[in-house]
């Protein structure tokens, strides 16, 4: 990537967690123990591409509705939700031969 550019993409950056208060949208962490990572929260053109690329901070920019900034924890917790974990006491319940 030619030096202009990088400096643009580092600018932007900046500018765009700086927009978020430079912490986790999710518990308020700052990035003194973790990274800050944008999470989409509504899919774009852009999704499943790699993190932390240029391509993805053009897409929070363009798309600001769709990120949110999650430190690395709230992230993976985001990407997890889904169907509730299976109860193991349940099972082991309905396992009970009566
Ligand atoms: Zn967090």
């Amino acid at each position: 990537m030619r030096e202009r550019q990088k400096r643009y993409i580092e600018r932007l950056r900046t500018r765009l967690m700086a927009e978020r208060g430079n912490k986790c949208e999710r518990c308020g962490a700052g990035p003194e123990a973790n990274p800050l990572e944008w999470a989409h929260v509504k899919p774009t053109a852009l999704y499943g591409r790699g993190r932390g690329s240029a391509h993805r901070l053009l897409d929070v920019k363009n798309n600001p509705d769709h990120y949110k900034l999650f430190c690395v924890p709230c992230h993976k917790d985001h990407d997890e939700i889904g169907p509730p974990p299976e109860n193991p006491n349940v099972l082991l319940e309905e396992e009970i031969p009566f």
